[in-house]
């Protein structure tokens, strides 16, 4: 099962990426979650990535796809996977697609959250209040939005293209999001 979770930043893709990944057995592979233990371990590509991720805009493409490639190519991701903030631009979604082919590898559902920039925006501040990250100020999310709206949006469309998206409506409560993947 390899699942591809797309979405605005406060969309809820971690949350439900986390507990499907439980369900199916299946590693949750967070590009954010990976890139900050790169940075806390203060590693090259760590270095690199700080200053971008505390401005809210993308770590350069090349990071991020090596990340990933080596990340799936890990034994335990051999039953499949979810991605949740991996691809976020074109380049990368090519990058994954040549990934994919060479490994031998499909897709078999693009999931996207689909929620409004003013529901978000609400849960990214009150996260800020209790996890504390570095980008959950008020600058730091505006960027996360238009780089979204710029860069990952269009994605959108290339995974309906390739009849892989199934869209879910994200405004609603962590129970009932979860209740509709669990069909899946
Ligand atoms: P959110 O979805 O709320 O923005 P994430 O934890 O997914 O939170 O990502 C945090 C930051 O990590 C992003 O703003 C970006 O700087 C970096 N990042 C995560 N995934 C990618 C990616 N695929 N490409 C480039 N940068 C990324």
């Amino acid at each position: 099962m390899i699942l591809i979770f797309l979405g605005p930043p406060g969309s809820g893709k971690g949350t439900q990426a986390k507990v499907l990944a439980e369900k199916f057995g299946v590693p949750h592979i967070s590009l954010g979650d990976i890139l900050r233990d790169e940075v806390k371990r203060a590693t090259e590509i760590g270095k690199r990535a700080k200053d971008f991720m505390a401005a809210g805009r993308l770590v350069p493409d090349e990071l991020t796809i090596e990340l990933a490639d080596k990340r799936i190519s890990q034994a335990d991701c051999r039953p499949g996977f979810i991605f949740d903030g991996f691809p976020r631009s074109a380049a990368q979604a090519d990058a994954l697609d040549g990934m994919f082919k060479q490994k031998n590898l499909t897709i078999d559902r693009v999931i996207y959250f689909n929620v409004s920039e003013e529901e978000t925006v609400k849960r990214l501040l009150m996260r800020a209040g209790i996890e504390g990250r570095a980008d959950d100020n008020a600058a730091s999310i505006r960027t996360r939005f238009e780089v979204y709206e710029k860069t990952t949006r269009p994605l959108i469309e290339h995974y309906a293209k390739m009849g892989k998206l199934l869209e879910i409506d994200a405004a609603r409560s962590i129970e009932a999001i979860g209740r509709d993947l669990a069909k899946i």
